[in-house]
């Protein structure tokens, strides 16, 4: 069989649409911040996506270029000002942050209402309590792209490799609330293809190049992968999308797969940020 690959390009315009249109609806237009430290050029790609979309479907987006060694005093002043600042409903700190700065303590510093990227130990704890307020965007996007399938979630076996606190665990939450069977691989997990191989929906944010092969995945699986990596120039994921399309039944690609569908739910997320606080 080949796989039907899921388009995150597509699926993310039509929700991208629909918050252009719900935004214009409203008396004061979402305000984003976008804090971006230093010149890490896949961070200054993601925020340069992030601020393009934001303008196009008319949000109010201000954007902070911080220099590499800024202090990390600063850098909270930065944000408490941004946690004040009425037109702004919510704030992005691009990670990661240069080695002087504690990256917790910063994203610890984002008031929860205006933490639209769900990193925030109240929004993760909201999540594993099931009292989704903002959810962190990549694992929304995952999911996203799951439902867009159309395959029922509930009963089935998900496997998650990767467990970081931004990607791995929250979608292995979400997938939990929708009452998939969940499992959580990593780099200490013994016999990887033994649990990938049992995997109905496969979501995989290792960071690896293409360390998942066909001769892993099960027959008509559904597999979602997260990765970006950068090999010879070319941006690829952690998925060998060639042979994995062989077997499983919906795949998305790399670029154009979670990539777009991430920076649309960043933007629902700030939506539902400024509704919440416009009230
Ligand atoms: P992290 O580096 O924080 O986490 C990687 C995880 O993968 C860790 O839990 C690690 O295990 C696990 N891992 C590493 N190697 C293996 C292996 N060989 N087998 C099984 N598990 C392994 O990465 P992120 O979660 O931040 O990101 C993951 C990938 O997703 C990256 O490529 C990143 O660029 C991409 N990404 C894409 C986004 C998008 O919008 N498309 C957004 C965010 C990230 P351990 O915990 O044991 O170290």
């Amino acid at each position: 069989m080949t796989a039907t690959i899921i388009d995150g390009k597509e699926v993310s315009s039509k929700l991208l649409e629909s918050i252009k249109k719900r935004a214009k609806a409203m008396k004061e237009k979402p305000g984003l911040a976008i804090v971006l430290v230093g010149n890490n050029p896949a961070s200054e790609i993601y925020v340069n996506f992030k601020e393009k979309t934001c303008k196009e479907i008319g949000f109010n987006c201000e954007r902070y270029n911080l220099p590499e060694d800024v202090s990390q005093d600063e850098l909270l002043r930065i944000v408490d000002d941004l946690n004040q600042k009425k037109s702004i409903h919510g704030i992005l700190v691009q990670l990661p942050l240069p080695k002087q700065i504690n990256e917790n303590l910063v994203v610890d510093s984002i008031l929860p209402y205006k933490d639209v990227d769900g990193f925030t130990p109240v929004n993760l704890g909201n999540l594993v309590n099931d009292n989704n307020v903002l959810e962190p965007a990549t694992a929304r996007a995952c999911m996203a792209l799951i439902e867009s399938t159309g395959k029922r979630i509930e009963g089935k076996n998900a496997v998650v490799v990767g467990r970081s606190s931004i990607v791995g665990k929250p979608v292995a939450l979400l997938l939990l609330q929708k009452n998939a069977t969940v499992t959580i691989c990593h780099s200490k997990t013994k016999d990887l293809a033994e649990h990938t191989r049992n995997a109905d929906i496969l979501v995989v944010a290792c960071g690896k190049a293409k360390l998942i092969t066909k001769d892993m995945v099960k027959e008509n699986a559904v597999v979602i992968d997260v990765g970006i990596n950068r090999v010879n120039k070319k941006v690829v994921g952690d998925v060998d999308f060639e042979s994995v399309k062989e077997v499983a039944s919906f795949l998305t690609p790399v670029p154009r797969g979670v990539g777009p569908m991430t920076i649309a739910m960043l933007l629902d997320n700030t939506l539902m940020a400024a509704r919440r606080n416009l009230r």
